[in-house]
C-alpha cells in the first residue's frame, strides 16, 4: 500500500482546528444573535407551535432557497415524508432515489407505504445519476394519461428523489429533462446542500418541492427542525395545513377534515434557526476556505479530496477524501479515529440494511465504488 502521509494528516488537521483534543466531524457555531432570540421565546412565553420565529425563519428560507414559499416542520424526515404526499406519492407506488444516502431519505418513502427503487449515482457528484434514471425507465417505464408506471411490477412511479450528497449537487438540468419526459414529479432531498447551488440557483428550487434539515450536525441548525421549499403556493398551503394536523381555522370549533401530522416546528427552535440563518454566508465562506486549505495539503500528499463540480458551488457541509481502494479506506479510518480525529465512512447502502434488502435496484457499481473509498474528515466552521 502507499503512503498515507496519515501522521502528517492528524498534525494537519489538528493545527487547522487547534487543538489535540478530539476533533469531531461537524459540530454548530454560535456567535450570532442565538442567545438573544431563545431569550425572547421565553420572556414572551411563545416557546411553542406558533410564534414570530417561526413565520421569519420561513421567510428566511423562502429567500435563501429563492422559493415562493417555505413550510417550517420538525425535522428534515417528516419534511421530506410530506413533500412526497403532495407531489402525489401514495400507498402502493414506486419512488425513484439512490442507495447511497443517509437512512432518511429511504424511510420517508416507506412512511407513504411507498416503495423506493434504488438507482446508481455519478462518480463525480455522488448523486442521483440521471443516466441510471433514464435507463431503468427506458426499461421498465409505460408512459399513461395520468402518469408513469413501472411496466414489470404495474406499480405507478409517482416522484424522484435525488439527494444533494454532502452539499454537492446532482446533475439537475439531465434529471430534469428525463423526469420530464416520463411525467415523474421531482422532490429534492437538499437536507445536506443548504446554500448550495446549481448555475446560479440554490438546490430545493428545482424540484416541484424541496426539503431542508436542521439537525444538530447540518451546517445550519435549529435543535431539530427542517423545511418543505416550493414555487407552487398550493402545494405549499396544502403542506402547512397537512403538518398542523390539517385543522379548519375557527374561532374555537375542532375540525380536522384531513388525517393531518403534528409536524410543526417550535417557535424555540425556529429562534435559533434564525439567528443561524443570519450567519449563513459567513458559514459558507468559512468553509470555502477550510475546503481550499484541505485541497491544498491533499494534493501535495496524492490524495484525492472532493471539490465541487462544474456549474455549481457545493456548501461543503461534510467534506471528504476519495481513497484508492477499501484497504486505505480503513486504515486511514483506525488511525485518525484513534488519535482523536473523527472521520467516517460513507453511508452503507440502502440495500445493505434488512428493511430495504428487497427493494428493486440496479447494479449499483458507481454507489459500491464510492462506498468503499469516500471518507468524511472534520469540517465544522471554525
Ligand atoms: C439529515 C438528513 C435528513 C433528515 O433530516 P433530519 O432533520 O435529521 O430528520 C434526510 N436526508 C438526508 C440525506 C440527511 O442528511
Amino acid at each position: 500500500m502507499r503512503d498515507l502521509y496519515l501522521n502528517q494528516t492528524i498534525r494537519f488537521i489538528q493545527e487547522t482546528f487547534q487543538t489535540t483534543n478530539f476533533i469531531p466531524l461537524h459540530v454548530p457555531h454560535f456567535s450570532g444573535k442565538e442567545k438573544r432570540y431563545l431569550n425572547e421565546c421565553i420572556d414572551t412565553t411563545f416557546v411553542s407551535s406558533v410564534g414570530k420565529f417561526v413565520d421569519q425563519f420561513e421567510e428566511q428560507i423562502a429567500t435563501i432557497a429563492q422559493t415562493n414559499r417555505a413550510v417550517a416542520v420538525v425535522n428534515g424526515t417528516a419534511g421530506i415524508q410530506v413533500a412526497l404526499r403532495l407531489a402525489g406519492v401514495s400507498a402502493g407506488d414506486e419512488v425513484l432515489t439512490q442507495a447511497l444516502t443517509f437512512v432518511a431519505t429511504a424511510n420517508a418513502i416507506v412512511y407513504n407505504n411507498a416503495h423506493p427503487v434504488f438507482l446508481d449515482v455519478d462518480i463525480d457528484t455522488m448523486g442521483l445519476s440521471p443516466r441510471a434514471v433514464s435507463d431503468f425507465l427506458e426499461e421498465h417505464g409505460d408512459l399513461r394519461e395520468d402518469g408513469c408506471y413501472n411496466k414489470t411490477t404495474g406499480r405507478k412511479i409517482s416522484a424522484c428523489l435525488p439527494m444533494h450528497t454532502f452539499g454537492f449537487p446532482v446533475h439537475l438540468d439531465e434529471l430534469i429533462v428525463v423526469c420530464k419526459k416520463w411525467n415523474i414529479p421531482i422532490v429534492e432531498d437538499a437536507a445536506e446542500s443548504l446554500g448550495s447551488l446549481y448555475k446560479g440557483k440554490p438546490t430545493g428550487s428545482f424540484g416541484e418541492l424541496g426539503v431542508f434539515s436542521f439537525n444538530g450536525n447540518k451546517i445550519a441548525t435549529s435543535g431539530g427542525g427542517g423545511a418543505i421549499v416550493t414555487n407552487n403556493k398550493v402545494l405549499a398551503d396544502q403542506g402547512k395545513y397537512l403538518t398542523t394536523t390539517a385543522k379548519q381555522p375557527h374561532a374555537y370549533e375542532y375540525y380536522h377534515d384531513a388525517l393531518g401530522y403534528n409536524y410543526r416546528m417550535p417557535n424555540i427552535n425556529a429562534a435559533l434557526a434564525c439567528a443561524q440563518l443570519e450567519q449563513l454566508q459567513g458559514f459558507l465562506e468559512k468553509k470555502r476556505k477550510l475546503a481550499s486549505s484541505y485541497k491544498a495539503y491533499f494534493s501535495t500528499k496524492g490524495i484525492d479530496f472532493r471539490t465541487e463540480t462544474q456549474d455549481t458551488k457545493a456548501n461543503y457541509w461534510l467534506m471528504c477524501v476519495e481513497l484508492a481502494n477499501k484497504e486505505e479506506r480503513n486504515l486511514f479510518l483506525e488511525t485518525t479515529n484513534a488519535q482523536g480525529v473523527m472521520t467516517r465512512p460513507i453511508w452503507q447502502l440502502m440495500f445493505r440494511l434488512p428493511m430495504y434488502k428487497d427493494c428493486t435496484r440496479d447494479s449499483q457499481k458507481n454507489a459500491i465504488f464510492l462506498e468503499e473509498r469516500i471518507v468524511n474528515i472534520p469540517s465544522s466552521v471554525i
